[in-house]
C-alpha cells in the first residue's frame, strides 16, 4: 500500500490568517513555474501552480485585493492577494473565466501536491533541479490538456500503488 492520501477538501490561506479558503475537489493539474513573476511573488526559486475549477475553490473568510500586471508571456494576469499581509492566493488567467490558478504554497497541508511538469524552464535558476521525466516546457505550456492528463494519470498511479 502506498502512503499517498488524497482526501479533499483541503484548507488554506494567507500568512496572517485574514484570508481562508477550501479546495473542494481535485485540481486540473499541478506544475512548477519558473517565470520571473513567480520568483518575485514567492521570493523563492519557483511557484507551485494549481489550476482549479473556480467552483471548487470556496473563500469563506477575508477580502481579496487585486493586482493586474503583464506576465512573462505578455498576457495580462490578474492576481488576488491578502491586503493585510500581501500573500498572493490566486491568479485569474484572462482566457479562462471558469478557472483560477491557486498558489500552492498557501495550502495548510500540501502533502498531496506533486507536479506533473515545469513551465518557463528557460528562466529557471541554474541550480534548480528539473525532473526530466515530467512534462517540461521552455516557456508557457500550450494549454493545460497534456499537463492535466499527466497529473490525473500520476494521481491514479499513486492511489493504486
Ligand atoms: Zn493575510
Ligand atoms: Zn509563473
Amino acid at each position: 500500500m502506498s502512503d499517498y492520501v488524497f482526501k479533499p477538501p483541503y484548507s488554506g490561506g494567507c500568512a496572517c490568517g485574514a484570508i481562508r479558503y477550501e479546495l473542494l475537489d481535485a485540481p486540473k493539474t499541478v506544475y512548477l513555474c519558473h517565470c520571473t513573476e513567480c520568483r518575485r511573488m514567492t521570493t523563492s526559486a519557483f511557484g507551485i501552480s494549481i489550476p482549479v475549477d473556480r467552483q471548487y475553490l470556496h473563500f469563506f473568510q477575508g477580502e481579496l485585493r487585486t493586482i493586474e500586471r503583464k506576465a512573462d508571456s505578455g498576457r495580462s494576469v490578474v492576481g488576488r492577494f491578502c491586503g493585510d499581509c500581501g500573500t498572493r492566493i490566486i491568479h485569474e488567467p484572462p482566457h479562462a473565466a471558469d478557472m483560477v490558478i491557486l498558489r500552492g504554497g498557501t495550502l495548510d497541508d500540501p502533502s498531496w501536491v506533486f507536479p506533473a511538469g515545469n513551465v518557463w524552464t528557460k528562466s529557471a535558476l541554474p541550480w534548480a533541479q528539473i525532473d526530466q521525466s515530467l512534462l517540461n516546457y521552455e516557456a508557457q505550456s500550450p494549454g493545460l490538456d497534456d499537463l492535466s492528463a499527466r497529473w490525473h494519470e500520476m494521481l491514479e498511479a499513486r492511489l493504486s500503488a
